[in-house]
């Protein structure tokens, strides 16, 4: 079976299997040779690597991921897919797939330590996988994602501006991110309304001091709040019904609580968060 290369080769592969898309899963493929040409470049895969896929849809990179030689485990929520993967890729050493939404299921395999996780992730929730996966810290060593590219802008944005958010700073926090390439709309079928971005994610070593991650997203959650609101309301509030001083706890820290939440680096973040264990 071909690997789908054009809208026309793909739309009568659906239609052959009565298969219709579902727009709430972000059911976008990849069509463009090229572009998973350079994901897979971009992937340095090594035989015997354990890799996880999350979306795997009808296959577009998994075959090329395959054939490198690795142990692939996909996640993928739609019944027909899974069936066609199975039929693809159902006897090829290394491969196995999770039905369900990832979200649920990707905690049952954390301790596989997955050296690399691939996604072309649908664009309604690649953000909140990708928060998921941080907020509960899991961090491979390397992860590569498409996400829509102002997903992708949030991820790096710096402090003081418009696109600073909660999200860039977990992201920044526990990765360093890099923004490889932008996919255009017409690498996909059907054609999204949006750009992509190729991302890159390595851990970040030196952040993993933070022990209590679910306490720092709490943190970095009440600082922007209310964007208007300086640090002593949002992050005071908080420290106030965990029974400590927020006056201390800012001095120690060496954080003006008259700043806004969105003033601070992820590193003054994770000064913030160590200090309150500390004092916990
Ligand atoms: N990887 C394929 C490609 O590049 O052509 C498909 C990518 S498509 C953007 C996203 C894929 O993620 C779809 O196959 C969709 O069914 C799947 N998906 C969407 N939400 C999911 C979820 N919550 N859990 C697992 N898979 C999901």
């Amino acid at each position: 079976m071909g690997f789908f290369d054009s809208p026309s080769e793909l739309r009568s592969f659906l239609s052959d299997r009565g298969f219709a898309l579902k727009k709430r899963f972000g059911q976008n493929f990849l069509i463009d040779p090229n572009v998973r040409r350079r994901i897979l470049s971009e992937l340095d895969l090594h035989p015997g690597e354990r890799v996880w896929e999350i979306g795997p849809g009808l296959g577009a990179m998994t075959e090329l991921i395959l054939n490198q030689g690795v142990v692939l485990r996909c996640y993928e929520i739609d019944h027909g897919f899974i069936r066609v993967l199975k039929e693809r890729y159902g006897d090829r050493a290394g491969f196995s797939i999770v039905p369900g939404d990832v979200v649920k299921t990707w905690k049952s395999f954390q301790s596989e330590n997955p050296s690399k996780v691939f996604g072309n992730l649908p664009y309604a929730s690649g953000a909140a996988l990708i928060g998921d996966f941080l907020e509960n810290r899991f961090v491979p060593g390397y992860w590569l994602f498409m996400v829509q590219r102002e997903v992708a802008r949030r991820m790096v944005a710096p402090p003081n501006s418009t696109e600073y958010s909660s999200f860039s700073v977990l992201c920044q926090s526990f990765s360093r991110i890099q923004l490889l390439f932008d996919v255009p709309k017409e690498a996909f079928y059907p054609r999204p309304q949006v750009v992509s971005t190729v991302i890159r994610m390595v851990e970040r070593k030196e952040a993993l001091r933070v022990e209590n991650a679910k306490l720092f997203v709490n943190v970095v959650r009440a600082a922007f709040s209310s964007r208007r609101k300086k640090l002593q309301n949002t992050v005071g509030s908080l420290l106030r019904t965990m029974g400590l001083s927020p006056a201390e706890l800012f001095q120690r820290a060496g954080v003006d609580p008259a700043r806004r939440g969105e003033t601070l680096s992820p590193e003054e973040f994770l000064c913030l968060a160590r200090e309150i264990q500390e004092l916990l």
